[in-house]
C-alpha cells in the first residue's frame, strides 16, 4: 500500500518552464486564415451557380436570385406542443418572365440558400 508523502514544498512560477509553442501558434494562425480565405474563395466560386428557366430558358446565377424560403404552418399537435411555421423547399423567380422556379428536391442548391442575393422569407397561407 502506497502513502502519501507528509513532506512537501511549493512550486513557485519560476519552478514551471512552458514549452515553447510560439512558432506553432503562428503557424496555426496563418493554417486559419488560410482555410478562412479557401472557403470564401469557395463561397464565390459557389455564387456563380447557375439556374436556368424551364419556361424562356434564361440562365441566371444565384448571387443575382432572391431565394424565396417557404414556411407551411403546422397545427398544435397534443396538449403541449403548439403550433409553428415549418421550413418548407425554397423558390425562385425568373427576372426575365418572372415565372415561379420552385426548387423542390435539389437540396445541393438548397444548401446555397445563403449565397443567393437576398433570402425572402414567405408564409403559405393555404
Ligand atoms: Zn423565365
Amino acid at each position: 500500500m502506497r502513502t502519501l508523502n507528509i513532506d512537501f514544498v511549493n512550486a513557485d512560477k519560476s519552478d514551471v518552464i512552458l514549452a515553447d509553442t510560439q512558432e506553432l501558434d503562428r503557424k496555426l494562425l496563418e493554417t486559419q486564415r488560410t482555410l478562412y480565405n479557401l472557403e470564401e474563395e469557395k463561397k464565390e466560386i459557389q455564387k456563380g451557380s447557375c439556374i436556368k428557366c424551364r419556361k424562356c430558358s434564361t440562365i441566371s446565377q444565384i448571387r443575382n436570385l432572391g431565394y424565396r424560403q417557404i414556411h407551411y404552418y403546422v397545427r398544435p399537435s397534443g396538449c403541449t406542443e403548439g403550433d409553428y411555421w415549418a421550413e418548407s423547399a425554397g423558390e425562385v423567380i425568373c427576372p426575365n418572365c418572372k415565372i415561379v422556379i420552385r426548387l423542390y428536391d435539389i437540396p445541393k442548391i438548397m444548401e446555397l440558400k445563403w449565397l443567393f442575393k437576398n433570402i425572402d422569407k414567405v408564409y403559405d397561407h393555404r
